[in-house]
């Protein structure tokens, strides 16, 4: 594997994105033939590079982090206050009501997985979920979804009223089109038919600004690995009943008022899901990736993001040969997502032409979302571009022409 090294700060500062700084901007990549050029990362909806804030957040906590709740010494004692700062801050980011819990988990499919073992009834999705929206329900139902959104809020709202469901799952986001669903109408058409709303964030949340309250909301799941924060962490924000009400999502130690031979006594609260030792490192760097996405301002993103949104498909409509996947025609809000199909040539030898001619990362497949893209593509496979805070208008010109020519001579 050749190694890659950082490129001078100069250059660096001069090509990043303007609204992020990135632990990852500058940072130059070997290609085919020899040399190094400044790496493009269109993977960002995979996993987000770390914010330079967050980086060094975590450089700071390094030196004195402890065993959190049950240690007497000052490290101790920091790490706990970190652990249950960030619980707070998760939870005023998110716009939580003051009843719902905050539960720490590994990821986004970790939250869902303990939410799942949490419901009582049947879950209704839709056909356009990640796998991790998808396998967890065990009693699901799921809905197919039309060729635009009104369409397929009809369906839902038709298949909440046949049976009763306790929940309604959906992604907030396609991770394969980007776009946006109406969260806040599908909470309404769940609450209309006596059932509940668990979002999966795990790509909006790191591009639109989500509020449990506003949005009724009733559970959020998420990554920190997605929204500008190293790997390790995500979280189940929401009502608490049913998970007070659940078996431990992890049995061990932290989760119990008492244990004698023969009866355990399981806490309430986010205790009762977070035995064992936390990701302290992991939970920090995902509270303070949120500070910083605050303090980096929701409207100057959103619109640095839909500019390059806007070029990135402006360009691939005029390249020959590339069709753009769509899921609903009326869907008026996108991510910085572009999932295309070829109509010659093989996308993963193209992703893989990307990476090693043209130092770009991208990602070819079929994006953990099986029955969604094999409903709306025509091909095996797609190769999808994702951009986020740290994007520039020279990655997706790069990008562009890089895969004119190769989808032009064949890879
Ligand atoms: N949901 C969506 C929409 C995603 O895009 C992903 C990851 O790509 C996941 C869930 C799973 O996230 P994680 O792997 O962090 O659990």
């Amino acid at each position: 594997v050749p190694v890659a090294r950082e490129a001078s700060t100069d250059a660096a500062s001069a090509r990043r994105g303007p609204l992020a700084a990135l632990a990852d901007a500058g940072l130059e990549v070997p290609v085919l033939g020899g040399g190094t050029v400044r790496h493009v990362n269109l993977d960002v909806a995979a996993s987000a590079p770390a914010l330079d804030a967050v980086a060094a957040h975590v450089a700071r906590v390094l030196p004195y982090y402890a065993s959190v709740h049950r240690g007497s010494g000052y490290p101790s004692q920091a790490t706990t206050a970190l652990v249950e700062d960030a619980r707070a801050t998760v939870a005023r980011h998110v716009g939580a009501r003051d009843d719902d819990l905050v539960v720490f988990t590994r990821n986004t499919t970790d939250a869902l997985n303990l939410l799942a073992s949490a419901v009582p009834g049947e879950t209704v999705v839709l056909d356009l979920e990640h796998h991790a929206n998808l396998l967890p329900w065990h009693d699901r139902r799921v809905v197919v979804g039309e060729g635009t959104i009104s369409a397929t809020l009809a369906a839902l709202d038709d298949e909440l009223g046949s049976r009763p469901a306790a929940l309604l799952s959906v992604t907030g986001a396609s991770n394969v089109t980007g776009e946006v669903l109406p969260v806040g109408e599908l909470a309404r058409l769940a609450h209309a038919h006596g059932a509940r709303l668990a979002v999966d964030a795990a790509q909006l949340l790191p591009h639109r600004r989500v509020d449990l309250a506003a949005s009724g909301i009733d559970y959020l799941a998420f990554s920190g690995h997605k929204a500008y924060a190293p790997f390790g962490a995500g979280a189940l924000v929401g009502r608490a009943d049913w998970l007070d009400a659940a078996p431990p999502h992890l049995a061990g130690g932290g989760a119990v008022e008492s244990v004698r031979v023969d009866a355990v006594d399981w806490k309430q609260g986010a205790d009762r899901h977070e035995a064992g030792t936390p990701n302290v490192l992991g939970i920090a760097a995902l509270a303070r990736a949120l500070v910083e996405l605050e303090r980096l301002g929701d409207g100057p993103r959103r619109e640095h993001e839909a500019a390059l949104t806007a070029r990135l498909h402006h360009g691939l409509a005029s390249i020959p040969g590339v069709r753009v996947i769509r899921g609903f025609s009326d869907a008026d809000d996108r991510l910085g997502i572009a999932t295309v199909e070829l109509e010659r040539g093989s996308v993963g030898l193209v992703a893989a032409a990307l990476a090693a001619e043209h130092g770009i990362s991208v990602r070819a497949g079929r994006f953990c979302a099986h029955p969604f893209f094999d409903r709306v593509a025509t091909r095996a496979n797609g190769l999808r571009a994702s951009l986020g805070a740290g994007s520039s208008a020279d990655d997706v010109d790069r990008f562009l022409a890089s895969l004119a020519r190769l989808v032009a001579d064949g890879p």
